[in-house]
């Protein structure tokens, strides 16, 4: 298929792209650059450097199917600067839509987040549950899956949401470097490194087992593969919604000792204040997408998750092509 893939210079956008290419797809891959890495494009991609609300020229090429990434997706970020969230998040896509319904394309896989849920009710979560999300970040992206269920009401689109719980690994040269790193592992990961004295554990007074909060980590490689999934199951006029977590939750300090253990480094870490809009566990339901789909996740022991992102932060600088 000729695909196209926003954000394809992401961390996880990279990462679909490559198994895409890896499919034998035809991949353009369409990044403005933002946050992304143009070396992180596939080898095999072609890459256009341009943003989402000008995509009309590259969806009149002949794209089958577009997989959308390209976003802001920086929680703290959007609670400073919520406009910011609407305008590339919601803005930019429904610019995105409008532009694929004039082109005449009409499927699409959209990344969407556990941040739609906001605090959940119960654990796991299912895609039933309510949707209340606490940050700006959260609200634009379901504001998307909103559209999309509109779009595909209105206009026939076939659509595809997943909502990602706590993304991390890595997959052979595509990793996690974000200028601005907000997520636990690549942060305990810097210790390792020593890119930083000491990680801060952000409250040891939740109502968990060990009192840090609870996340539900998934594989890169397995996240990405549901996509893949995703684009094959797309149905006219129709808008599935899918979790996609491994279904075991760890807490931080249980991260943290897997890190030591992987690394080697004692990784010191203080104890801060609770980060602001934390939910003490997000853990997913993941049955929903094994049952339609037949996808089944590989690597749901956090041990293999941290030390294949360890092995992505220690390959040699001309492989990560830094
Ligand atoms: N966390 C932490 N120290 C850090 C970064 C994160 O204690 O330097 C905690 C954070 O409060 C949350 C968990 O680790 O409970 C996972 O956070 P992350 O930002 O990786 O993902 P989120 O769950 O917010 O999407």
């Amino acid at each position: 298929m000729k695909l196209l893939v926003t954000g394809g210079a992401g961390y996880v956008g990279s990462v679909v792209a490559a198994q895409l290419v890896e499919e034998g797809h035809e991949v353009t891959v369409l990044d403005d650059l933002s946050t992304g890495h143009e070396d992180a494009v596939p080898d095999g991609a072609r890459f256009v450097r341009g943003s989402i609300t000008d995509a009309g020229g590259v969806l009149r090429d002949g794209v089958d199917a577009v997989l959308h990434f390209a976003a802001r997706s920086l929680v703290g970020e959007s609670v400073e600067k919520p406009g910011l969230y609407w305008s590339h998040n919601l803005g930019g896509t429904l610019a995105l839509l409008e532009a694929m319904r004039q082109a005449g394309v009409g499927r699409i896989v959209f990344s969407s987040t556990a941040a739609t849920y906001g605090e959940p009710e119960r654990t796991p979560i299912q895609e039933t549950d309510p949707t209340r999300p606490g940050n700006p970040y959260g609200a634009s992206k379901l504001a998307v899956d909103t559209a999309l269920t509109a779009f595909a009401g209105l206009y026939g689109l076939a659509a595809v949401s997943l909502r990602y719980f706590n993304v991390a690994g890595a997959y052979g040269r595509y990793r996690e470097r974000h200028a601005v790193e907000t997520h636990l592992i690549p942060n305990v990961l810097k210790v390792a490194l020593g890119e930083r004295e000491s990680v801060s554990v952000f409250g040891t007074d939740y109502p968990t087992p060990d009192g840090t909060c609870v996340r539900d980590y998934i594989h890169v490689a397995d996240l990405a593969r549901a996509h893949l999934l995703a684009l094959d199951a797309c149905a006219e006029g129709v808008h599935r919604i899918y979790n996609l977590g491994s279904g075991s939750g760890f807490s931080v300090k249980e991260v943290l000792d897997v890190c030591r253990e992987v690394t080697g480094h004692p990784i010191p870490a203080e104890v801060g204040p609770r980060r602001p809009g934390d939910p003490a566990v997000l853990v997913a339901s993941s049955e929903k997408i094994k049952r339609e789909l037949g996808w089944k996740p590989d690597h749901t022991a956090l041990h293999t998750i941290v030390a294949d992102a360890w092995a992505g932060c220690q390959k040699p600088e001309s492989e990560r092509g830094l």
